[in-house]
Formats: structure tokens, C-alpha cells, sequence
């Protein structure tokens, strides 16, 4: 076989023999094609992958070369070509065949360039291997210059390739060898070794790890190359193989997730050592390398914060092992059974013959130069060895021989894989068999977690805790390492950093209340959620050191201050679990859990505070000791407190009531205007409760809900405050009805009633409500009320009125009711006087109490004589001030030049006990006024109209002349005199009749053309035919005797002009009063209702003013009779 060659693709191997190539299947060696194109021997063979030549060009240079070519090389750019002559020169030209540079090799003709080959195409430096038969390999540069020395070999070089990319050399020869190389030129190892002669010829197998190979017999062999692993672990630093000929340390760190053994990474520290290294052991600081011929140690430095490996030994001697473990101070080998160890300098100290060949060793630590070893042996035998010790022991021995072991943490436990992938744990110290798991090939104990491991097999990684299953997940290749909860993991040609949670685990602990391994477990590296979960579940189970621990990794203080509350409390010696469960539920919300501990614990008051902090107060008073009602109360009346103050009024007045605070309650729902509620409340309530019913009532009264609050009134018997209801909102007729019933409360009605028409003055209404009723004296006695109530409190113009209105009503009863007449006509009387005296005193008690008066000062002068005389002689009707009379007297007499009335009064009023407002403006007034001359305006003295008699100011016999006795009557407005003069009927004579007979004069009195159909009157009219019948009988009184009215007979009457006649048409049993108005250029009015006598100019401006009489308060238009 001269050449062989592979198809760009792989697909196709050609092999070129004779003349002929053949072409052949690589995957199965089967023929595909023999292709016959050349005459001659076919030496050499290359498949082009884009075609024959360049296909613009048409021809082919040739130049001539002076000596045979045995091989040659393009660059992987296609730019230069390397010639391997038999001369053993090297001729490197350009694309265009000139010759760039000429290496002439040492050996010269004897040591012809049997094969040659540029790099492979990824380097970035163009560099040229070449075998010559001086049995050397060498490299050069483009440029001709040799890299390092030349290699020795020890047979005459036919074949060389490149391997895997460019990282090896293949090359073979007439030592019927295949060997592999470094690209440094450094052996490496021996891919085939063939009886079939020399190779001549060698070909790779695009991106894969086939070589084949060509012998001179005809013979083509097909290699497949793999590396062993070669590496080494402790705890994460973790040393491999790269490359054959490095050395990787990695520190197995959270950030690495995934070492690609093969890959040269500059970042990682790497060693090289330029010799295949066949064993790597790592132990704390020290690494050991076992090299073809040479065992290098090195130790681990940082400088300046740069980690590196520095050689510290070498033992230069090339060693047969199986197995290389490097110790603190000793490098042990292991080769089968035999065990030695050595010192770091190479002297052998010890040996160890076993029964059976090593397969597994581990230093498993101890002091320095005296560590343990872990052996596991072919026979099922498990060993310790102490470096120091020349004695083994054995720990264990199971049927099946060892594969891999692992130690615990703490030494307590060991797993061991057996040859039948199955993982056996022990119990070291009982040599118990504690668990075993089927699918295993490597396992690792966890190196921060005593019982904790993991192990591996059938693309399966296995986690377990102590007992528990394992927890399986998919995983493909080796575990070599388990730190926290990191799983280190060989596959391939890759490390691999398993993240792996702790979860599953610690929850298998926790399940079964194991909460110190939970925690263990826990710390190697799980999730907040199940800190959380473990620090609840230990707390909850009274595991306070473990639940401490919990919280604080977790930095929960809430709890820690919990945990340590109730570790006090336990230390105080409480020791009521229920209660600090209750405690716990509590602070993690689940108040109804807590509720039941606290009540199981008998403190069922915890569980009603809880509830009532939390305002869940239906809920607190589930909790609440039914023995004690008040404690129930309690809490709803803190339950209504909350409500009211979180305005929530509807449900703090459902609370209150609940809490039988039930006038909290009625405030809220009376203050909200919820009437149904409150009716719904009044309705609920016990009669006897009369506070809250009266509450109830008054609400319901605001919200004018009045037949709800009758109702109120009627269930508490509250017949009074029922009956002052309906006055309030003046239902009067109910009023009267249950009046009617219980008559001893008639005055609560009919005075308010009274007040309530006089209001709206509907006084004549009222009496002929009263009248229609027959409740005539009632009516009277109310009002009789009512008139008191304005005296005492000084409205002496309703007051006069009151009185006027009383007069009126005894009157009428004096007509119906026969047994009274005498009394009643007395009160009649009685009553007019007050009224008028009220009446009169209303200005005085303005001018006294009020600055300004709208009264003019002659008429203040005329009210307050027209006062004094109405009572002097007898006390002053109540309220009635003697002193004010006087004072009002005194002034406005003295201003009108009655200085000798004004000194009397001041006279009168020293006399008096006085108030001491008026006391210093009386002193003054009555000093003053002796200043003025001792007698009386004349002007102001009044004359009778009857007599012509000019009168005194003041007449102790009351308001009538001094002469004639006749009775001054009054203008009501002015209070001056007025020209009337009363007079009687003649016996005989009724009202009837004289009324007829006055309007029968009605005509004007000295006509002629008045005719009378009485015959009788007729007749008396001829016989008493006068020019003023009535002026003759004025003088009819005589000197110093009683009062005698003027006496009129039909004669008089009839010649009275009905213009100047005044009749009071009293009803009856009163006759009727008359005057004569003796100056009828003078206009009197007179009101039809009172009777009362004014000027008519006065008296219209009043009505017009006030609507109605200013004595009467009768509306009336009608006011000039
Ligand atoms: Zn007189
Ligand atoms: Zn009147």
C-alpha cells in the first residue's frame, strides 16, 4: 500500500496499491470501487474537496527538481509547498513552483525526507513536520527555521498525519508501529503494532478518532484512539489530563458548571509537562504527575494573588503502576497487589503485599506523613493503611470485588460498588450492611454532610439521605465528587457541576421530625422556601435550637424574638406546650389553629385577645368562657369601640347591642337615622329598661318618627311623655283622645294646646273647639295657665291679651252655665281690669327696660296716670312694677311741666322700696326737681266732657271727675280723654229697643222728612220736642253724692244721631253700655270685638300696622261702628 486517503467527508477510504486505487466503505471495510486509471504504480494519493486542479487553469507548470521527491505539502492556505527530497533537503516554494527557502537536513543523502506535513489548518503558525530516515522527526517554520530540536526516533519514519485537529502526530515506519505524538514531537503512545511489515502509509479520519493505517504486505488496519481519563480529585480541586501531555488544576467553584477536559482553556491553570502523563494525583497542596519516565510533585502557591503549581520533586524513575497516590509527604503506587510507598525524594520506604490487586485506593486524610488509605481490593477485601504503618486493616470484605469506594464525612459509614454495579453501604464500626442501591458505578459521600451521598450508573444520578430513597434524575456519566449541594460529574471528556437541591432530602427529614439532619442538610444549599418550611416545622415542633437556627439564616427576627420569648418562659418553668403552639399559630397567622391550642391549654382568654387585637370578635367570642357573661360583654363592647372607630357605626351598633351596651348602640344608630334599626331595637328591649327606651323614643322623636316613638312611649307606659309627644308635634286631636283617658294630664295639653292657637291665633277656634267638646272650663283653665305663664315671664302685652281673652270666656260661661253667672261676671270684671292694666303696663315696662320708647311722651304721661289710678289704693297686679309706674310719672311729667305730679311721684317713690337701677336716677330726679316750680301745666289737666269741670292730674278716687263722678273714658292708643259720655236706659227700656230707636235716629237728627211707624214713639216725640234732649240731662248728677249716669228715655234715644252713639253690645248677661260722642267733630273709633275706644285716626294706624286691634288683636276691618 503506497498511499491512502480519505474522502473530505469520511465516507469514502481510497487506497492506492499497484495501479489501482480501490475505494472502501471505512465504517465496514467493504469494497466500493476499484478504480484503474493509472499504467503505472500509484504512490500517492489526495482527494481534493472542490475538484482537480484549478479549474481556469488549462495546463499544468512543471518544474524540474534535481532530485527525486519522495513527499510533499501544501500550507493549509494553498500558498506554499513544502518538497521532502531523497537528497534529504526540503525545498519550501511558492504556488507558482519558485523554491522560497531550502532546509538541508543534517544527515544529508543518507537520510532521505521520507514524509512531511504542514500543520493542520487552525494554528495560527505555519509549521512544517518532517520524518526523515536520519530517524529523526523535526519542525520547522515557513521561513526554515527549526522548532526545538530534532526528535530521536528508533526506526526509519514512512507515515506522518496529524491527529484530533492538529494536537498529534502519527507517525509509522519500519517498526511495523503506529505511534502517536505530541505536536511538540514528544511520544506519546502506540496506536497499532502489526506483523504485516512496515507502514508506509497513514490516513485519519475527518473529525473522528479512526486511523488507518497502510503495510507494505497489502495490509490495511483501522484503529480507533481513546485516552483514559487520567485525573485527580480532592475535596474541589480537581486536576486532569489535557491533551496527554498537560496537566488542568480546577478549582471546582460555584462558578464553573462544566470542564471540557480536551479543550485548552488559557484561563485554567495549566501545567505542561511535555511527556505523556499517564497517573495525576491531587492531596490538599500537592500534585503529583506520573510522566513516561519521571514522577514530578508539585506544590500548590499563591503569589501576588496568582495561584500556580510549582515542581517541588522529581522522582526520576519510570514506574509500573496501576495506581499513583500522592500524600502530605509520600507518593504511593499501587501496581496489582503490591503497594509501596515512597518518600518525596524516591526512596522507598515501604511495602505493602496484598491478597488480591488493588482496584480502588483514596487518602482519606489524618496528620502529616501518617495519613489513612482507603484500599478496596479484587477480592472484596476493604482496607486502611497508615503511611506510617506497615500493617493494613481490615475494615471490611464483601463477596463481590471492589470497584470504588467512598468514606463518609465523619469515617462513621462506607459505600462501596461493587463489580455488579450495585452501591453497598456499612456501618464501619458494626460492619452492618445499612442500605444498598442497584445501578451503581461510582459513588461519593457528601463531604460536608455525614449522611448525605451520591452516586451514578445507567444514566442515572442517585441522591440519598441516611434511610430514605434516593431521589433519581437523569444524569449521564461519573460522579466523582459531592460538595454541599454541588455533584461533580465526569462524562465524556467534560466535568460537570451539578447543582443538585436539597429539598427532597431535608424534607425527607423533617417528615419524620429528624430537624438537626433537616438542618444539616438544609445548610448545604436550599431554597428560601424551604428554610422557611424547615424553620416552621421545627418550631412547631418545639425544636427551638434548630428552628433558632433556621430563623437566623433565614433572618427572620420576628420569629427569633418568638423562639426566644417562649425559651424563657420555658426556662421561668412554664411548660404548657399547647400554649406556645397556640404562640406559634398565632404569629404565623393561623389564629384559628392557635385558638384551639390556647383553649387546650385552658387559656381559652389568650384565644379571646388574640381575637379581639385581630377584631375577629365573632370568632373571640366563640372563645369566650360561657361561665362569665360580663367577660362576653366586655369583649363586645370592645368589639363595638373598634367598629365605631373605623367607622363602621352599623356594625359597632350591632356589637354594642350584642354587648348589651345598648344605649352605645341607640347613640350610633339614633346619631346615623337608621329608624328601622332603632324601632327594631325599642321593639327587642325589656319595658323595664327605661333608659334606653326613653333613648330610643328620643331618636326616633328627632327623626320624626313620631308614631314609632308613641309606640316607644306606649310599651314603657309613659303615658305622660306619649301625650307631650303628640302635643310636641301637635297632633292635638290624638292628644285630647288620651286626654280624654286619663284626664290628670289635661293640663300638659291644653295649655301647650292653648299656647299653640294664641300662636297661631286661632283663639276663637280653640273656644269653639272647647265649646264643641264642653270642655268650656278647661278651656278656661288653660288659658287661665297660659295667662300666668305670661306674667311670670313679663309678656304683659300677651299677658293683657291673655287676660282680655279670659274676660271673654268667663263671660260666655257666665251666659251658659247659671250656677257660675254670679263668679263668672265677677272674673269678667276682674279679668277686663288686668287685661287693661297689662295692657298699659306693657309700654311702661318698655320705657323702663329699653332705651328708646316709641311711645310720644304725652302719651307715656297719660298711660302711666291712666296706671296708677287703675291701682292705686289696692297692690299692683303681680309683675306690675308701682316703682316703674312712678318712675315713667315722674320723667315725663317733669318734661311736660308737671312738676308738681313729677315731685309727688318722686315723693311717692322714696316711699317705695326701689331697684338699684333706679335708685341714683331717682335721687337725682327727685333733687332736680325741686328746682322746679311746685304746680302743674294746666294745659295738661284733663276736663270732663260730662261736668266741663277741669280735673286734677292724679284723682285718688280713681279715673273719674271730681265732680260728677262720670268715668273718663280713654283713647286706648293715646290714653287721653276721649269726648264720650256713657249713659243708661230708662226702666223699661231694652237694649233691643234702644238700639232700634238710636238707629231710627239714624236720620239726620233736624230733618223734618223722618217718619216713624210707632205710634207710640211718634206720640212721645211731638210731646218732648227739645233742641238737645241729651246735653239737658248732663247735668243731672248732684254735688258730692255717688255716681249717677246720664239716663236717657226713648225720647232721647231716638233723637241721639247714631254717628255720635257708641254701644259696647255686651252679650249676655251683660247689658249693653252706651256713649255719646259730645264733640263729634272729634272721630272715635271703636273696636266691635273689645268694645275699647280710640281715635280714629290712631286706631287706623294701628290696625294698619298690626293687622288687627292693638288690645284685642282682633282682625278687623270694621273698625268705625
Ligand atoms: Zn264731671
Ligand atoms: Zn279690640
Amino acid at each position: 500500500i503506497y498511499d491512502i486517503a480519505f474522502k473530505p467527508d469520511g465516507t469514502q477510504l481510497l487506497v492506492a496499491t499497484g495501479n489501482k486505487i480501490i475505494v472502501y466503505d471505512p465504517t465496514d471495510g467493504t469494497l466500493v470501487q476499484t478504480l484503474r486509471a493509472h499504467k503505472d504504480t500509484v504512490y500517492c494519493l489526495g482527494y481534493s474537496k472542490d475538484g482537480l486542479w484549478a479549474p481556469e487553469q488549462k495546463s499544468v507548470n512543471k518544474h524540474k527538481i534535481s532530485n527525486r521527491i519522495t513527499c510533499c505539502s501544501w500550507t493549509s492556505d494553498g500558498q506554499y509547498l513544502a518538497l521532502g527530497l531523497f537528497s534529504g533537503v526540503i525545498s519550501i516554494r511558492s504556488k507558482l513552483g519558485e523554491e522560497k527557502i531550502k532546509i538541508e537536513r543534517p544527515g544529508g543523502s543518507l537520510s532521505p525526507v521520507w514524509s512531511l506535513k504542514w500543520n493542520h489548518k487552525d494554528d495560527t503558525n505555519d509549521v512544517l513536520t518532517v520524518c526523515d530516515w536520519g530517524q529523526t522527526l523535526s519542525f520547522y517554520h515557513l521561513n526554515g527555521k527549526q522548532i526545538g530540536k530534532d526528535a530521536k526516533l528508533d526506526y526509519d519514519p514512512c507515515a506522518v498525519q496529524y491527529y484530533d485537529q492538529g494536537k498529534y502526530l502519527v507517525v509509522g515506519g519500519s517498526n511495523k508501529k503506529t505511534c502517536l505524538y505530541s505536536k511538540e514531537g514528544y511520544f506519546l503512545g502506540v496506536i497499532s503494532d502489526s506483523s504485516s511489515g512496515w507502514v508506509w502509509c497513514i490516513a485519519c479520519k475527518p473529525d473522528s478518532n479512526v486511523v488507518v493505517v497502510g503495510h507494505q504486505d497489502g495490509t490495511i488496519t483501522c484503529h480507533l484512539v481513546t485516552f483514559q481519563t487520567v485525573h485527580g480529585l480532592y475535596r474541589d480541586c480537581y486536576a486532569f489530563r489535557q491533551n496527554l501531555t498537560n496537566v488542568v488544576v480546577q478549582r471546582l467553584n460555584s462558578d464553573i458548571k462544566h470542564i471540557d477536559l480536551d479543550e485548552d482553556d488559557g484561563s485554567k491553570l495549566t501545567i505542561k509537562c511535555n511527556d505523556l502523563v499517564k497517573r495525576i494525583s491531587v492531596y490538599k497542596d500537592k500534585l503529583a504527575v506520573q510522566l513516561s519516565d519521571r514522577i514530578v510533585i508539585y506544590q500548590h502557591e499563591t503569589k501576588d494573588g496568582e495561584s500556580k503549581y510549582v515542581p517541588v520533586n522529581k522522582i526520576l524513575k519510570k514506574f509500573e503502576c496501576n495506581l499513583l497516590v500522592v500524600c502530605s509527604e509520600n507518593i504511593i503506587l499501587c501496581q496489582e497487589s503490591k503497594l509501596s510507598c515512597f518518600s518525596m525524594d524516591g526512596e522507598k520506604q515501604r511495602d505493602w503485599s496484598l491478597e488480591a490487586n488493588i482496584r480502588y485506593i483514596k487518602v482519606i486524610g489524618g496528620p502529616s506523613g501518617r495519613e489513612g488509605m482507603l484500599l478496596g481490593l479484587k477480592n472484596g477485601q476493604v482496607l486502611q493503611i497508615f503511611v506510617d504503618n506497615p500493617f493494613p486493616i481490615e475494615m471490611l470484605k464483601i463477596k463481590s470485588s471492589i470497584r470504588c469506594l467512598d468514606l463518609s464525612m465523619n469515617r462513621t459509614k462506607l459505600a462501596i460498588i461493587c463489580d455488579n454495579s450495585t452501591c453497598h453501604v456499612y456501618d464501619i464500626e458494626s460492619k452492618e450492611l445499612l442500605f444498598e442501591e442497584v445501578n451503581a458505578n461510582s459513588v461519593a459521600w457528601n463531604t460536608q454532610n455525614e449522611d448525605m451521598l451520591c452516586y451514578s450508573g445507567k444514566g442515572h444520578l442517585g441522591i440519598k439521605a441516611a434511610g430514605f430513597p434516593s431521589q433519581q434524575r437523569r444524569m449521564n456519566g461519573f460522579v466523582v465528587g459531592y460538595c454541599g449541594s454541588r455533584i461533580f460529574c465526569l462524562h465524556v471528556h467534560a466535568m460537570r457541576a451539578v447543582d443538585v437541591p436539597q429539598s427532597a432530602p431535608m424534607y425527607q427529614y423533617l417528615d419524620r421530625q429528624m430537624y438537626e439532619e433537616a438542618y444539616q442538610i438544609a445548610c448545604l444549599g436550599v431554597t428560601e422556601s424551604d428554610w422557611h418550611n424547615l424553620s416552621q416545622k421545627a418550631l412547631e415542633d418545639l425544636n427551638f435550637n434548630v428552628a433558632k437556627k433556621a430563623f437566623t439564616r433565614i433572618r427572620n427576627l420576628r420569629y427569633l424574638e418568638l423562639v426566644q420569648s417562649i425559651e424563657d418562659r420555658q426556662k421561668r418553668g412554664e411548660n404548657k406546650t399547647d400554649l406556645f403552639m397556640g404562640d406559634i399559630h398565632a404569629y404565623r397567622s393561623e389564629f384559628a389553629e392557635a385558638a384551639k391550642y390556647y383553649k387546650k391549654a385552658g387559656h381559652s382568654q389568650k384565644a379571646v385577645d388574640m381575637y379581639t387585637d385581630l377584631r375577629m370578635f365573632e370568632l373571640a367570642k366563640e372563645y369566650v368562657e360561657t361561665t362569665d357573661p360580663s367577660e362576653r360583654k366586655q369583649l363586645m363592647a370592645k368589639q363595638a369601640n373598634w367598629a365605631k372607630n373605623t367607622n363602621e357605626p352599623r356594625e359597632a351598633a350591632k356589637m354594642y347591642l350584642a354587648a348589651g351596651e345598648n344605649l352605645k348602640a341607640l347613640d350610633i344608630i339614633g346619631e346615623n337615622g337608621w329608624t328601622d334599626m332603632l324601632m327594631d331595637v325599642a321593639r327587642k328591649l325589656d319595658k323595664a329598661d327605661r333608659e334606653s327606651l326613653t333613648k330610643c323614643a328620643y331618636y326616633l322623636k328627632q327623626l320624626q318618627q313620631y308614631a314609632y316613638c308613641a309606640e316607644v312611649f306606649n310599651k314603657m307606659g309613659d303615658r305622660k311623655a306619649h301625650i307631650l309627644l303628640q302635643v310636641e308635634i301637635k297632633n292635638w286631636d290624638e292628644a285630647f283622645a288620651l286626654v280624654e283617658k286619663h284626664p290628670e294630664f289635661k293640663d300638659d295639653v291644653y295649655v301647650p294646646y292653648a299656647q299653640w292657637l294664641a300662636e297661631n291665633d286661632k283663639f276663637e277656634e280653640a273656644q269653639k273647639a272647647f265649646h264643641k267638646a264642653g270642655r268650656i272650663s278647661d278651656a278656661l283653665h288653660v288659658l287661665e295657665q297660659l295667662t300666668e305663664n305670661a306674667v311670670n315671664e313679663c309678656r304683659f302685652n300677651d299677658a293683657g291679651y291673655y287676660y282680655w281673652m279670659l274676660s271673654m270666656q268667663c263671660l260666655d260661661i257666665a251666659a251658659e252655665r247659671t250656677p257660675k253667672k254670679v263668679e263668672m261676671l265677677k272674673k269678667f270684671k276682674k279679668y277686663q281690669k288686668l287685661a287693661e292694666i297689662y295692657y298699659v303696663y306693657h309700654s311702661i315696662q318698655r320705657y323702663t327696660d329699653e332705651p328708646f320708647t316709641s311711645h310720644l311722651p304725652e302719651a307715656l304721661f297719660n298711660i302711666a296716670r291712666f296706671l296708677l289710678h287703675c291701682i292705686s289704693g289696692s297692690t299692683a297686679p303681680r309683675g306690675v312694677s308701682k316703682v316703674a309706674t312712678l318712675y315713667a310719672l315722674a320723667k315725663q311729667s317733669r318734661s311736660l311741666g308737671a312738676y308738681k305730679l313729677s315731685r309727688f311721684a318722686y315723693d311717692k317713690l322714696h316711699t317705695l322700696k326701689l331697684p338699684m337701677r333706679f335708685q341714683d336716677l331717682i335721687d337725682l330726679g327727685s333733687v332736680t326737681i325741686r328746682s322746679k316750680p311746685y304746680h302743674d301745666s294746666e294745659d295738661l289737666q284733663p276736663m270732663c266732657y260730662r261736668c266741663s269741670t277741669t280735673n286734677p292730674l292724679l284723682n285718688a278716687q280713681g279715673s273719674s271727675c271730681i265732680n260728677c263722678h262720670q268715668p273718663f273714658v280713654y283713647s286706648f292708643s293715646s290714653f287721653e280723654v276721649l269726648p264720650l259720655v256713657e249713659f243708661t236706659l230708662e226702666d223699661g227700656i231694652s237694649d233691643e229697643e234702644a238700639c232700634r230707636l238710636i238707629d231710627s235716629s239714624s236720620k239726620p237728627p233736624r230733618s223734618d222728612e223722618w217718619k216713624d211707624n210707632d205710634r207710640d214713639a211718634q206720640s212721645l216725640q211731638m210731646d218732648v220736642v227739645e233742641e238737645d234732649p241729651f246735653t239737658a240731662r248732663l247735668l243731672t248728677f248732684e254735688g258730692g253724692g255717688d255716681y249717677v249716669p246720664v239716663v236717657v228715655n226713648r225720647v232721647v234715644l231716638r233723637s241721639l244721631s247714631r254717628g255720635d252713639v257708641f254701644i259696647r253690645r255686651w252679650a249676655a248677661p251683660l247689658r249693653f253700655q252706651y256713649f255719646k260722642n259730645l264733640m263729634p267733630e272729634v272721630a272715635v273709633a271703636m273696636c266691635d270685638s273689645c268694645f275699647q275706644m280710640f281715635h280714629a285716626d290712631d286706631y287706623e294706624l294701628m290696625v294698619l300696622q298690626k293687622q288687627c286691634c292693638p288690645f284685642c288683636r282682633k282682625v278687623s276691618d270694621a273698625h268705625e261702628d
